[in-house]
């Protein structure tokens, strides 16, 4: 069932990297478990799968908290949908990763927050790839710009970029949108800017998160490092 699926995604994960001569290691596969019980994450998590992704607050904070300490201490949390900047303090010591900062203000916000907490708060940021209305995300055009003020935040540490691709019958309608995403993510990761190094002075600009279940091969051909796959892990949504 759910080990099966799992299975299935990490084999086409496998197969993509061969095709560009990657290492699947290279690659996360986060589980989007967003409406899914947590009673289902328990498969997905006894079947190695650490990393998932919620896009909202009060269902992560839920989850979180509903976890017995059996199990799911190691998992990682990774906040993936549009994140109001006062349900900020609410995940800020619990999720891993913020994949979608999408604003300076909320940028300010979780800084706060963190500093509050005495914790360095991991991020990506946002790009609005495609410039679709319905989407968050910054502007390409504005990245350089963003991330200059993002430096001046010491409880952020951004760690690359994320996007959400348009919804396509054909993912390689999407490739042009993920090569220019690795793009930028390369671009940025030669100027070795001052909150993208860890204190060892090493990179830590080294996430670029991109595919879902209709386009994650050709996401990870590309040069996505983390993945998110709701549906084909868990199945359909409601
Ligand atoms: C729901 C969601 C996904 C996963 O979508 P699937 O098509 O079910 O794989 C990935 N990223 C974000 C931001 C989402 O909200």
């Amino acid at each position: 069932m759910i080990s099966d699926n799992i299975n299935t995604i990490k084999k086409r994960i496998k197969l993509a990297c061969e095709r560009v001569g990657r290492n699947p290691s290279e690659v996360t596969l986060i589980a989007v478990s967003k409406t899914k019980p947590v009673s289902m994450m328990k498969d997905v998590y006894e079947s190695g799968i650490k990393d998932f992704g919620e896009n909202r607050v009060q269902e992560l904070v839920e989850k979180y908290e509903e976890l017995d300490g059996s199990w799911g201490e190691d998992i990682k949390w990774h906040q993936i949908g549009h994140l109001q900047r006062n349900k900020v303090k609410y995940i800020i010591d619990k999720a891993t990763l913020i994949h979608s900062v999408d604003s300076i203000r909320l940028a300010k916000q979780i800084n706060k927050e963190a500093s509050k907490k005495n914790i360095i708060s991991d991020v990506l940021i946002q790009i609005n790839i495609a410039n679709e209305d319905s989407k968050y995300g910054i502007d390409k055009s504005d990245l350089e710009e963003f991330l200059q003020e993002l430096i001046k935040l010491t409880h952020i540490r951004v760690r690359g970029l994320m996007a959400l691709a348009p919804y396509v019958d054909d993912p390689e309608k999407n490739r042009n949108h993920f090569k220019e995403m690795h793009q930028l993510f390369v671009d940025i990761e030669s100027k070795n800017h001052d909150n993208c190094i860890n204190e060892d002075g090493i990179s830590s600009f080294d996430t670029l998160s991109m595919g879902m279940t209709g386009d994650f091969e050709v996401a990870i051909e590309e040069g996505a490092t983390m993945v998110r796959v709701g549906t084909g892990v868990f199945g359909e949504r409601q």
